[in-house]
């Protein structure tokens, strides 16, 4: 997608953080160029990519960061949550410890970014129903505790991919605005 010749109102950034293999690059690849790889290393070394999008008639362009395999705890540096106002805190609903990291993952985002920032829990790979280890009860109690907004996506088929970041994106717009 091309910004050429586009007036960009607003540049948000918004950060993708959770375990290793959750997904992240995946939903990041599925919402900024509608792909999957099933290579995911391909995209290693790519500090964000962008998507411009309308909201409210205002062209808005989406800067998403990815840890490109920097997940181990506390190795995200404070320079990869800096200016963020929204995050992603992804983990696989097929990998309880995904999951159970997922409170590390939110005090390592609160002890480094702005205290407005929009945070959306995801839980991916929602396609593997028959593998499932998270009850998608127990993780939209734990965003209700944490006021985190909260979707099940799979990057693979592209099912609420699109949702979840627009969310977000709208939400910031509507705190800034
Ligand atoms: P990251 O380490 O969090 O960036 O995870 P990746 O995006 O590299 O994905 C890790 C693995 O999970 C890869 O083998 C992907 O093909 C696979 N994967 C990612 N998203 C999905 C999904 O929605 N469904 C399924 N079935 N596999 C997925
Ligand atoms: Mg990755």
């Amino acid at each position: 997608q091309r910004d050429f010749n586009q007036k960009i109102d607003y540049v948000f950034k918004v950060v993708l953080i959770g375990d290793s293999a959750v997904g992240k690059s995946q939903l990041l690849a599925r919402f900024t160029r509608n792909e999957f790889n099933i290579d995911s290393k391909a995209t290693i070394g790519v500090e964000f990519q962008t998507k411009t999008l309308v909201i409210d008639h205002k062209t808005v362009k989406a800067q998403i960061w990815d840890t490109a395999g920097q997940e181990r705890y506390r190795a995200v540096t404070s320079a990869y949550y800096r200016g963020a106002v929204g995050a992603m805190l992804v983990y696989d609903t097929t990998k309880r410890q995904s999951f159970d990291h997922v409170a590390r993952w939110l005090e390592e985002l609160r002890g480094h970014a702005d205290k407005n920032i929009v945070v959306m829990l995801v839980g991916n790979k929602s396609d593997l129903g028959s593998l499932r280890a998270v009850p998608i009860e127990d993780a939209k109690e734990f965003a209700q505790r944490e006021t985190l907004f909260f979707m099940e996506t799979s990057a693979l088929e592209a099912t609420n991919v699109e949702s979840a970041f627009v969310t977000v994106l709208t939400e910031i717009y509507r705190i800034i605005s």
